[in-house]
């Protein structure tokens, strides 16, 4: 699996004249998007973790880029003047540490170039195209297995052209090696070497070098003026109808979970077979639990158990496995969910309590404190985002007092993790339970359990109560072998591993900000329309509404639910004992815009309703 990229961009582009005078030939403009960021979020999309660039000229430009993605890694060649590409690379070349991609920053091209690289068998393969007569070609020539002779732009050099060089490249990590060190012994006669060079040395050093060639691809290098119109007039219009052919038709889902994804998440899960017990697989999953427990606490004192499951498993996992055999549990109920850990803890037969606070009503943290102390509690049990109302309780607050009290916390964050921002230590909480599918946007399939280590490893010598879903049993078999217990869901996971790349590149607290506007588009048009909600606004989520139905009109949830349907949207009913209401939920990848769209027709759906 790649999960880093090099992008050489130190060049000067001279002969691009007054276009560059300011900034690097990566930051020319093409419909109004700079060509190297355009090319940084095809990478992205592709499940590039790290993007290293390697900068001389105007470097500001890449550094202030870096600051939007967190993917990037500048790197500075002091050099670039008196260097060539390879120079670039060879000052890279330390910052990576598997295999990679390697680009130029000037390029504009169709992604299925990288799925094509990606999925190429070979280790190292140079991209190739047909002809392009672009009056700047660099032309390969190859033996009859497709492994590179020559590159060059001399036409003589290479004898008969089979290809011709995009600029994109897939490399292992001992090529990259052997090419810095080809590079290294010719810094005295080469001093200015291209990195096409470097890789013919290390193609006569023993490194085997493919050629993959998509003869029609559409992609340009922007060398000069000309190239930069052509790209502009034809070959961008070519891209963006290409990638759109690959689009997945949008449907925006209203309900709470699963929730809309990327198109990027959903091909995530196209990739090659992989028997889940190789050490590549279950590296990536220690990768998985990390980087989820990097966005709630430090690694060395929490840990996530991956599940294969819904939220209900990992609900089921947390109430069954951390409740020793002398505990005695307290489960919070005011809503759905509340009420489902309570039917899990007496399935099993815990000895526990419930406390009953109103499903639409802040929770009374007094009489909480109360219960608390005077039934003995060793554990807490509650939902952090009731998924049903959107009504939130005060974790923190009642983490903080749990602790206080020495009472361990088990919370269900599963429609609150990757929305609201968590810090396990901070907030006091012990156990928490997520899914895939909600709000770190991935597929459903995958579910996952935070811990506390310490408090985990107070769980060793209890009894088990099940088999599969023992936390216990998962966390420290994996541990030891990087392996799952049972059959983990491979394609979820690799898209879930996407979902946390690009959650990581828009940060928690931005989605959450992203999440607040679309709410923000929703209440407003509700209030218009003199719908009640249900969850005073204070003590709502921002990530779905419940919404009183209109009684005495024809309203009728399935009409409104099927022409929101005609449109691309899918909303959600929501029956709370004898209230009626309908739920909007706004996570997952949905743009404010688009809400905008929905509020349109929402608006044209109850008009004639509610006037009569
Ligand atoms: C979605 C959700 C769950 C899990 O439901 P599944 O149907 O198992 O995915 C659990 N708790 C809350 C608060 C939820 O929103």
């Amino acid at each position: 699996m790649i999960r880093e990229a090099v992008i050489v961009g130190a060049g000067l582009g001279s002969r691009l004249g007054d276009i560059t005078k300011d900034r690097p030939k990566g930051f020319l403009e093409l419909d109004g998007k700079y060509i190297v960021e355009m090319s940084v979020r095809k990478l992205i999309e592709h499940g590039i973790e790290r993007i290293v660039i390697g900068t001389g000229y105007c470097s500001e430009w890449y550094e202030e880029l870096a600051e939007k993605y967190p993917a990037i890694v500048p790197v500075h060649n002091e050099n670039y003047a008196e260097t060539g590409s390879m120079g670039t690379l060879e000052v890279c070349a330390p910052h990576v540490q598997g295999d990679i991609l390697l680009l130029e920053s000037d390029l504009v091209y169709d992604s299925i170039a990288l799925f094509a690289l990606l999925n190429d068998p070979h280790r190292n393969v140079v991209l190739g195209s047909g002809t392009t007569q672009s009056g700047d070609e660099v032309y390969i020539s190859v033996d009859d297995r497709q492994e590179v002779l020559q590159i060059s732009k001399q036409l003589e050099t290479v004898g008969s052209s089979y290809a011709e060089l995009v600029g994109i490249s897939k490399l292992s990590h001992e090529t990259l090696i052997t090419m810095c060190s080809f590079a290294r012994s010719h810094h005295q006669d080469m001093p200015k070497m291209e990195y096409e060079t470097a890789l013919v040395g290390a193609q006569q050093a023993g490194q085997h070098l493919f050629v993959r060639k998509i003869e029609y691809l559409a992609w340009r290098e922007i060398d000069d003026a000309s190239h930069l119109s052509i790209a502009k007039e034809k070959i961008l219009p070519m891209i963006k109808e290409s990638e759109s052919l690959r689009g997945v038709q949008r449907e925006v889902l209203l309900n709470p979970g699963p929730a809309t994804t990327t198109d990027s998440v959903k091909y995530a899960q196209v990739c090659t077979d992989i028997c889940p017990r190789e050490e590549e697989f279950g590296q990536m999953m220690r990768w998985i639990c990390d980087e989820l427990t990097d966005f709630v606490g430090s690694r060395d004192a929490y840990e996530t158990v991956l599940f294969a499951g819904s939220g209900t498993l990992a609900d089921e996992v947390m109430v069954s496995s951390c409740v020793p055999q002398d505990g005695r549990l307290l489960v919070i109920n005011n809503g759905s969910y509340g009420q489902r850990l309570a039917k899990i803890a007496s399935v099993y037969k815990l000895d526990f309590e419930v406390f009953e606070s109103s499903t639409y009503e802040a929770l009374d943290m007094k009489a909480l404190h109360k219960r608390l102390i005077e039934g003995k509690f060793t554990h807490l049990a509650a939902v952090y985002h009731e998924t049903t109302t959107g009504l939130m309780n005060p974790i923190p607050e009642i983490g903080k007092m749990c602790h206080e009290l020495g009472i361990v916390t088990i919370i269900d964050t599963v429609s609150a993790f990757s929305a609201i921002s968590i810090d396990m230590e901070r907030d006091c909480i012990d156990f928490m339970a997520s899914t895939s599918n909600k709000c770190i946007q991935g597929m459903a399939g995958a579910c996952f359990v935070f811990c506390n280590r310490r408090e985990l490893e107070k769980l060793k010598n209890e009894p088990m109560r099940n088999y599969y879903m023992n936390l216990y049993d998962q966390y420290q078999y994996f541990s030891r072998t990087l392996q799952t217990r049972f059959t983990p869901p491979v394609q979820v996971l690799n898209a879930l591993r996407q979902a946390i790349i690009e959650t990581k590149q828009e940060t928690i607290e931005k989605r959450y900000e992203r999440y607040t506007q679309c709410w923000k588009v929703l209440v407003a048009a509700v209030e218009e329309l003199g719908l009640k909600m249900l969850v005073e606004k204070n003590n709502q989520s921002h990530l779905i509404t419940a919404i009183l139905e209109p009684t005495d009109t024809s309203y009728s949830f399935d009409e409104f639910h099927d022409r929101a349907r005609d449109l691309g949207f899918t909303i959600y009913p929501g029956k709370l004992g004898n209230i009626n209401t309908f739920r909007i939920a706004n996570i997952g990848d949905i743009q404010p815009h688009e809400m905008e769209r929905f509020v349109v027709f929402m608006k044209e759906y109850f008009k004639p309703l509610l006037k009569g």
